[in-house]
């Protein structure tokens, strides 16, 4: 099952600079929103590989970057394939890298995981890379499929992952 994750402040940390390339993992994060909102995570006859709320989510982080003068674009991962950031061929971390160049800041949308594969991309480049979100732990979760060709996850529990479990009951 996907990771789920917690927003972090992004706003803060892009303080002072004026431009900014946010880069969504469309996987963990876009199941994350969605479970959040009780929505569909992907309606296909709406909007096909996209998920509605993820891409809700984006464009309202692009409004508060945007009021506090950072000009944002998102790299797109379109195609299947190229959704989890985790696995990502190195075709798309040089992409990625010629894309970052025109920006200050990088922001992660993903776990750990994701943050790595974009700072590997961006070593070369000057970009401050900003982690948008963080883990927090495994979902377990029923995947159902509903009419007319709908993805949702229900029942959704997080699941701490076991170093988290074992640092919690450490400090217990
Ligand atoms: S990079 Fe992280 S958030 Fe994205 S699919 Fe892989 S495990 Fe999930």
């Amino acid at each position: 099952m996907p990771i789920h994750l917690n927003d972090l402040d992004v706003v803060s940390e892009v303080a002072g600079l004026s431009s900014a390339l946010i880069v969504p993992c469309n996987m963990c994060p876009a199941v994350t929103v969605a479970v959040r909102e009780e929505k569909p995570f992907i309606q296909f006859f709406r909007s096909f590989l996209k998920s509605a709320p993820f891409e809700q989510y984006i464009r309202a982080l692009q409004s508060r970057l945007k009021e506090k003068g950072v000009n944002t674009k998102v790299f797109r991962s379109n195609l299947y394939h190229q959704w989890f950031l985790c696995m990502w061929t190195s075709g798309r971390r040089k992409k990625l890298q010629k894309y970052a160049k025109q920006h200050e800041a990088v922001i992660v949308l993903g776990c750990d995981s994701a943050t790595e594969t974009v700072r590997d991309s961006v070593r070369s480049t000057d970009c401050k890379v900003i982690e948008g979100m963080e883990v927090a732990g495994i979902m377990n979760a029923k995947l159902r499929f509903h009419l007319p060709c709908n993805v949702s996850f229900e029942d959704c529990k997080i699941t701490p992952i076991s170093q988290q479990k074992k640092e919690e009951d450490m400090s217990d």
